[in-house]
């Protein structure tokens, strides 16, 4: 049964370190799920918020070591970790949420692949919806991160946080 109280998590974020620990500990949740469809997670927050230092905490901490650039440009990028496919999108330069349908879109969107996006405003109704949404706000020099559920997949994340 959805519970609607354990819907939110907040997490204060104090410097850069502990968003890159919360970030791991998240996509080792999310890698653990067995879903039979992909995991899908919108990232909002003003530039600067820290929706790609999140992300690259996410896949760094899942052992991937290389580089993860912003996505700003090539509008996604695509990692490889034990399996599993996960897209990191930044929409942010999407000229129209047409342009999602040449780059097929919907491929991404695989089974079992894990899709986090930054700017997800920008994509329009081809987008899948959410199972997660993460809002990242300053707090002076500090974050704070509110995870809001909105699938059951969505709330089992969260219910294990
Ligand atoms: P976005 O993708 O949301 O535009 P970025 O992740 O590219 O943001 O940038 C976030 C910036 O904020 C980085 O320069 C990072 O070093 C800085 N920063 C300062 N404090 C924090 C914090 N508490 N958590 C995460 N990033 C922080
Ligand atoms: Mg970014």
């Amino acid at each position: 049964m959805f519970n609607i109280t354990m819907n939110e998590f907040t997490q204060y974020l104090p410097d850069e370190v502990t968003m890159r620990r919360f970030a791991k500990h998240l996509a080792q949740i999310v890698m653990a799920q067995a879903s039979p469809r992909a995991v899908v997670i919108y990232l909002h927050g003003d530039l600067g918020a820290g929706k790609t230092t999140f992300t690259r905490g996410m896949i760094q901490g899942l052992g991937f070591a290389g580089n993860v650039k912003s996505p700003t440009y090539t509008l996604v990028e695509e990692y490889q970790i034990a399996d599993k496919a996960i897209y990191h999108f930044d929409l942010y330069r999407l000229a129209s949420p047409e342009e999602l349908e040449y780059m097929g879109i919907r491929d991404y969107f695989d089974k079992g692949a894990i899709c986090i996006l930054e700017w997800p405003e920008k994509g329009g109704e081809l987008l899948p919806s959410a199972d997660l949404e993460l809002f990242l706000d300053y707090v002076d020099d500090a974050r704070s991160l509110r995870a809001v559920a909105q699938t059951e997949l969505g709330h089992q994340i969260i219910s294990e946080l």
